[in-house]
């Protein structure tokens, strides 16, 4: 079975591994500074990736970037907000080549967990489905009858973060009004945190994130509660878009704040209650590979695309 080498680059560290089908052989990651730069991270990308490929060649190199990326040019076409400005229009192909000898495929961080997951995670045998990755920002992609959507230029799907679910809501960093991400993720928290009356723990978190919010509202914090119906009301709604637009019989939900317990159940309800669909109403589902899913994806990623180089 072919090896590939593949990269996560996610908001706080890049992932980098060596994976053969569902194993990960090997595993560095390399913590990042902010602002974070490309240029300043690839000496230590091109060294773990050295030593991670060793001797044994490997089939390729999958890079799994947030932004918006053109799959096929192989290029970033638009980076999240302070994070990789340099990488807009970097010749990733032509660097991996030169410093590498590999051929390497560039893709959407949300569509490479979604690949790793049908392949070999909880969309195991699920050929119609969405990803719905709760975070910094939120990121999102599809499959329909097994084929990974992208569109024209790559985007499809993937901005389910920005679909709008509160008109007159707040403005996004991407320029709509409302979207989910502006209203519930990790950016937007400090601006749901303000809005409350000064008082409660929430307003003393230093660095205030999804999880903490959520484990001062189980604890029985009135603003952090607050917080928490907001961000679950938004997913919900996000979710139920993603379902609609792609017909899909699976809805996984991925990133840490994924794991708290009242993610999943309060998802499923609203789906369960609002959508307008054939049959069954959609499964929502946890992330089965964690943090391995979008490095799994090299594989699946490397055989469906190998003839379209
Ligand atoms: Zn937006």
């Amino acid at each position: 079975m072919t090896a590939y080498l593949a990269v996560d680059v996610g908001g706080s560290h890049i992932a980098c591994a060596r994976v053969r089908g569902g194993a990960v052989e090997g595993r560095r990651e390399i913590r990042l500074a902010a602002p974070t730069s490309l240029a300043a991270t690839l000496p230590a990308l091109e060294a773990h990736l050295t030593a991670l490929r060793g001797s044994e060649p490997a089939g390729g190199l999958s890079i799994a970037f947030p932004g918006l990326v053109d799959p096929r040019r192989g290029c970033v076409v638009s980076t999240p907000a302070g994070k990789f400005e340099d990488a807009v229009g970097f010749d990733f192909a032509g660097w991996a080549r030169a410093r590498l000898g590999l051929p390497l495929l560039l893709e959407v961080d949300g569509r490479m967990a979604l690949l790793g997951e049908h392949r070999f995670g909880a969309l195991r045998g699920a050929d119609d489905a969405v990803l719905l990755s709760l975070g910094t920002g939120i990121g999102s992609a599809a499959l329909m009858q097994g084929t990974v959507v992208r569109g024209r230029g790559g985007h499809a799907s993937v901005l389910g973060g920005h679909l709008t679910v509160a008109i007159g809501g707040p403005t996004c960093l991407c320029g709509n009004v409302g979207c989910a991400e502006a209203l519930a993720s990790s950016w937007a928290l400090p601006r749901l945190i303000a809005a409350l009356p000064r008082r409660g723990a929430l307003h003393d978190l230093a660095a205030p994130d999804l999880k903490a919010v959520f484990d001062l509202a189980r604890g029985g914090d009135a603003g952090a509660e607050s917080v928490r119906a907001a961000c679950l009301a938004a997913w919900a709604a996000a979710a139920l878009n993603l379902v609609h637009a792609y017909d899909a019989t699976r809805v996984l939900v991925t990133g840490g704040v994924a794991a708290a317990e009242e993610v999943v159940p309060f998802i499923q309800s609203h789906v369960r209650r609002h959508a307008w669909c054939l049959g069954e109403p959609p499964l929502v589902l946890r992330g089965a590979l964690g943090a391995d899913a979008a490095l799994l994806a090299a594989t699946p990623l490397w055989e469906s695309r190998r003839d379209q180089l």
